[in-house]
């Protein structure tokens, strides 16, 4: 499998920003093949971030879905909304939609079955906190939010993304990183990507570790002079 670049652009970027990232990306990245590359911008901006990027070698995302098929939830869009749009993949549980929006792993878990049947990759985020990392807990945490917010199948894309790493310039080692992969795999034996705090140099130091499958940037995402370079960095 090439290694998986989500940017997960968050409620960041204006709809004409969104536009000039998107075109940026698209013409830089024509011959783009070592690495598949995945955007999510908000759901306001995917029907022209996804016209700008048609044809091109970078797919569109989003950063939620619903837990339902259709009907009455005033405010949510449906995977199969998504896959009108030609989105093909969905981040889902992030924790900052754990946290504000209280997201449970059995509602993560409806997500993703609905995110399946669109025909959507679900990218399903699990991560730890800064004491559950003190107290020792990192795998029992992460086994949990497995277990409970993944379908009984191996069509998702896990997302490690420790709670203390998101936002905060703090990565985890290179080393540390490869030992939890080994042990998420054991839960579940799927692709399994880094998110948190991801810049030029972890990038590096990440891509090229064997047992995991790509990573997802949030805010060295949402400028072509920080993003392009990480992308480079295969
Ligand atoms: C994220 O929140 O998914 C993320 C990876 O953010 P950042 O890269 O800004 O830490």
């Amino acid at each position: 499998m090439r290694k998986l670049i989500v940017a997960n652009w968050k409620m960041n970027l204006s709809r004409q920003e969104g536009i000039n990232l998107a075109q940026d990306l698209a013409d830089a990245l024509k011959d783009e093949s070592k690495a598949q590359i995945i955007i999510c911008p908000p759901f306001t901006h995917l029907a022209e971030v996804g016209s700008v990027l048609e044809g091109s070698k970078v797919a569109l995302g989003a950063q939620d879905c619903a837990a339902a098929e259709k009907g009455a939830y005033t405010g949510q869009i449906a995977a199969k909304q998504l896959a009108d749009f030609r989105v093909s993949a969905v981040i889902l549980g992030h924790a900052e939609r754990r946290s504000y929006c209280f997201e449970t792993s059995a509602e993560i878990k409806q997500k993703a079955i609905q995110a399946q049947s669109a025909k959507l990759i679900p990218i399903i985020c699990i991560g730890e906190t800064e004491s559950e990392k003190s107290a020792g807990q990192t795998t029992k945490v992460l086994k949990k939010q497995i277990e409970e917010s993944c379908p009984n199948n191996d069509n998702v894309v896990l997302a490690y993304e420790p709670l203390w790493a998101i936002g905060t310039g703090r990565v985890p080692s290179p080393t540390e990183v490869a030992k939890i992969i080994d042990e998420i795999k054991k839960i579940k034996n799927v692709p399994v990507i880094y998110g948190g705090s991801v810049k030029t140099q972890s990038a590096k130091d990440f891509l090229h570790l064997e047992n995991l499958d790509g990573i997802l940037v949030g805010g060295a995402a949402l400028k072509i002079e920080t993003f392009l370079p990480i992308i480079k960095a295969i």
